[in-house]
């Protein structure tokens, strides 16, 4: 037997088998239309700014929040795929349990999984450093196209994977900043861990508790380069529960995993759902 089918075996049997955490990354939203971080061989596409970057300087953020701005219509309209559809029929059918997503774009939900933990955040909310308040993303968007009525949001720049588009100094320059609805101040971030920034504690507990209490974690389109979803991958390891992975290319964590299938996600996770006999519901 191929590698291959033998990592696929492993993985229809611990799936069939119930009491699955998964770890999903960006690899499960390429095929809706969101770009990955890395290339296959593990090179990183993007040099993303950093939280400490973009609360230092006015300009920083009327950098960050112009790009974001131009890539946001293009990010919101991105749809779940076969592959997000999938895991959330896995889950009806009783066999996944908790979903910890390293990706901010809530495709696992629109999919209509629950039990979701976003352990980056959800770029469809911001926060004001300022004061803490959160808000709707749609309401601080309306706020900037009131600010900028001119500004040419239909760049065909591709779209990045934090979701925003390269655009040059001079369009940078003209982009009115908002600010916070409820203090005044321009100290405006995604609601979403940065480059640079930790996973808040009491989320990195829950999702440890998740892995422990699984019959096996299962890692879907993650290169497992951060250690943000990596240590999960090692507290599975630790604790005997096998790690199988379904992913493109390099990962980090090829020494803890238990099998690993390297193959296009959306079409894998549809023959999973087929191979474990899950209910197909519309
Ligand atoms: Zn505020």
């Amino acid at each position: 037997m191929s590698d291959s089918a033998a990592a696929w075996e492993a993985i229809v049997d611990a799936v069939a088998a119930g009491g699955v955490t998964v770890l999903s990354g960006a690899g499960l939203s390429t095929e809706s239309g969101i770009p990955d971080y890395r290339t296959a061989a593990g090179e990183r596409r993007i040099q993303p700014m950093t939280a400490a970057e973009l609360l230092a300087t006015a300009e920083a953020r009327q950098r960050y929040w112009a790009r974001s701005y131009v890539g946001w219509p293009r990010f919101a309209a991105a749809r779940p795929n076969i592959g997000h559809e999938a895991v959330a029929q896995l889950q009806r059918a009783g066999l996944v349990d908790t979903i910890i997503t390293q990706n901010v774009d809530g495709l696992h939900q629109q999919a209509g999984a629950h039990d979701v933990i976003e352990l980056h955040g959800n770029l469809d909310r911001v926060v004001c450093k300022a004061c803490g308040q959160h808000f709707p993303r749609s309401l601080i968007d309306a706020c900037f196209e009131v600010l900028n009525p001119d500004f040419n949001r239909s760049a065909d720049a591709a779209l990045r994977p934090d979701g925003d588009v390269a655009l040059d100094e001079e369009q940078v320059r003209t982009f009115r900043m908002a600010h916070c609805p409820a203090c005044g101040s321009d100290l405006l971030k995604p609601d979403v861990v940065m480059f640079g920034e930790s996973v808040p504690r009491d989320l990195v507990q829950q999702c440890f508790d998740a892995v422990e209490n699984s019959r096996s974690l299962l890692v879907l389109g993650s290169s497992l380069a951060v250690m943000s979803g990596y240590r999960f991958v090692r507290r599975a390891a630790a604790h005997d529960i096998p790690v199988l992975a379904i992913t493109h290319g390099w990962t980090r964590g090829d020494a803890e995993l238990t099998a690993k299938l390297d193959a296009p996600l959306g079409p894998s996770l549809a023959e999973l759902v087929r191979a474990v006999g899950a209910p197909i519901s519309a």
